[in-house]
């Protein structure tokens, strides 16, 4: 680990103040101190914000919730008001690595997480994303958990993230706060595809905090659920998942939020699987129907082709789970 200078935020002024000059936040460190022990992140200077006033979760005026950046994962995702009106962000969250990272790190730091690809991890492999120029060495190498969606020739790696996937399907917004005041950013505007430039992976300005994620009211009765398909059943990222919400009423669905996980370079949001599902009735052949365009784009790389019919059962699955249909 390289040397670094550590300092305690007392207030969100004087985090931004040191952000922009130049300080990396953190809050449960559960990404970032594993980085910097293998010399993948070295920071000069920390920020502890984990102290900041950023830890509840409310019930917004029109009826949406927000959820403050430093709120545990397991806070989340154990938080009534959470489980009430958003149960795909609980399953999401409680499918996600272990109980002990989950009472450590945070909302805002979850969605911030890089990415799982061992290449990156490891400092003596080609990589784009944390060496710009160098090659990706997952275009020829180990590419079975890699992705089929969204991907450039500088980097196929996914985004790690389950709680992201239910963000994405549910249009949630971030909200930043930063030298010039607060502003909010679409949460499938946040994080970045590749492109030719992997090393920017999310669309904060120097200084930036999150401080909180905002769901949007959604139509009553809303029926939700996150399904997650890997390799073991406990603290393994998403070969392929499934964040589905739908609003049926009159036996009709009248709004679809879908977005799938384990197969992006960001979360998938899947208008066309959106657009197929509203106005028709639920049936075991609408669901089929709908998940062949789960894979619409798809550029499955050598070791991961199986993904392409795994997405497309992950999504027909849990469009049944949630929405029933004969
Ligand atoms: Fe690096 Fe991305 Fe290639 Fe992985 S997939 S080695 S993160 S450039």
């Amino acid at each position: 680990m390289h040397p670094f200078s550590y300092t305690r935020a007392t207030d969100t002024r004087q985090a931004v103040a040191a952000g922009r000059a130049g300080g990396r936040y953190i809050a449960g460190g559960t990404t970032l101190v594993d980085l910097m022990r293998e010399t993948v992140e070295r920071p000069k200077t920390l920020i502890d914000i984990s102290g900041l006033p950023l830890r509840e979760v409310t019930v917004t005026r029109r009826g949406g919730l927000r959820i403050g950046a430093l709120v545990r994962m397991g806070e989340a995702a154990a938080d009534r008001k959470v489980r009430a009106s958003y149960p795909v962000i609980s399953q999401a969250l409680e499918l996600s690595a272990s109980a002990q990272l989950r009472n450590m790190a945070t909302i805002g730091g979850n969605i911030m997480q890089r990415t799982r690809c061992t290449y990156f991890r490891d400092v003596s492999a080609d990589c784009n994303k944390r060496d710009p120029g160098s090659g990706c060495a997952a275009l020829e190498g180990h590419n079975r958990t890699h992705a089929i969606l969204g991907t450039s020739d500088a980097c196929v790696a996914t985004h790690p993230s389950d709680v992201a996937v239910a963000f994405a399907a549910l249009e949630a917004t971030v909200h930043l706060l930063g030298p010039d005041g607060e502003r909010r950013v679409p949460f499938v505007d946040f994080l970045l595809r590749p492109g030719n430039t992997p090393n920017h992976e999310q669309a904060v300005r120097k200084g930036e905090l999150i401080i909180a994620v905002e769901i949007p009211a959604l139509p009553r009765p809303l029926r939700s659920g996150y399904l997650k398909v890997r390799d073991r059943q406990s603290y393994e990222f998403a070969l392929t998942s499934a964040a589905v919400a739908l609003h049926i009423r009159g036996g009709v669905i009248r709004e679809a939020k879908v977005a799938a996980g384990g197969v992006g370079t960001v979360p998938w949001k899947l208008p066309a699987v959106e657009r197929e599902l509203i106005g028709e009735r639920p049936s075991n052949a609408l669901w089929a129907k709908a998940a062949e365009h789960a894979v619409d784009g798809a550029r499955p790389l050598q070791r991961n082709r199986f993904k392409v019919e795994l997405l497309k059962r992950t999504i027909e699955r849990q469009l049944r789970i949630v929405g029933g249909g004969k």
